[in-house]
């Protein structure tokens, strides 16, 4: 398993176009994706599936049931509204054939726009991605309690006192932490106004050479040719790459990458989850 640190956040897992991918953020109890389980993402309480390719859900039956038998509540997990029906029926059926009984759990459908709050200062987007089923994209916000310009510089115990008695002092602010897109061909900032200032944006990069140029429009990955202006147009702290092709080698992935942006700075940007 991979291990990336990103400022105050950690992302864990694994991500292999075709094969699978499952990422975790322990700090905000969080997975995006679930194509494999490991028994150490079974206590994340949220998860956040993009779309119902199998290498992006396989792992929800072991994620259910490994909860299930350990007498957890069973954890949230938000789908894409086109898919929630199937996926409760294919739960159900293995759980049946499993144990003859069915596994607790609780899906949440989700569309394009939802605005989810999950935990106590939490909130995710579910934003518009480009990918040859229906898929959804995830925009994580942090929401903070930001003084209103008129009280900045004000004495601490005026401020205290403004509170004590119920006068609104702070405005609600969103910061955007962490996009996860899934599997997409293309990414629109215009999906959501706080994406390109989003302090982690991971994004697949499938396809790299020029000769998988038309497989990437056939199966609507992202090809690296579009890295360039993605990482021109993009003003938050770094972009992840990940969901390369099983067919590339480490070696050639960051060898593309240097030649596609060879800009050390702009470059620096640039994180591989490989
Ligand atoms: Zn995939
Ligand atoms: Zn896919």
């Amino acid at each position: 398993m991979i291990l990336l640190n990103c400022g105050n956040l950690t992302i864990e897992g694994e991500s292999i176009g075709g094969l699978a991918t499952y990422l975790r953020i322990k700090e905000l109890d969080l997975i995006f994706d679930l194509g494999r389980c490991p028994i150490s993402f079974i206590g994340t309480n949220h998860v956040f599936i993009t779309h119902f390719h199998l290498d992006h859900y396989f792992g929800l039956p072991i994620y259910v049931s490994q909860r299930w038998l350990s007498n957890m509540p069973p954890g949230k997990i938000f789908v894409p509204a086109e898919g929630m029906e199937q996926l409760q029926n294919i739960l159900d059926s293995i759980a049946k054939l499993d144990s003859q009984q069915t596994w607790n759990h609780h899906l949440i459908s989700v569309k394009i726009g939802d605005r989810i709050p999950f935990r106590r200062n939490l909130v995710i987007y579910a934003i518009a991605v480009n990918h040859i089923i229906p898929a959804i994209g995830y925009l994580v916000c942090e929401i903070r309690n930001k003084l209103k310009p008129e009280y900045l510089g004000r004495p601490g115990s005026e401020i205290a006192e403004l509170r004590r008695t119920g006068v609104p002092i702070t405005n609600q602010v969103e910061l955007p932490l962490i996009a996860y897109l899934g599997d997409t061909q293309s990414v629109s900032m215009d999906s959501h106004p706080l994406l390109n200032r989003c302090q982690i944006l991971v994004c697949e990069c499938t396809f790299l050479l020029p000769g998988d140029r038309q497989r990437a429009k056939k199966t609507k990955h992202f090809h690296l040719d579009s890295l360039i202006s993605l990482v021109k147009n993009f003003n938050g702290d770094k972009i992840i790459l990940t969901h390369f092709s099983q067919r590339y080698s480490t070696h050639l992935i960051q060898q593309q990458i240097e030649q596609a942006i060879p800009d050390p700075t702009q470059r620096a940007k640039i994180g591989l989850f490989i």
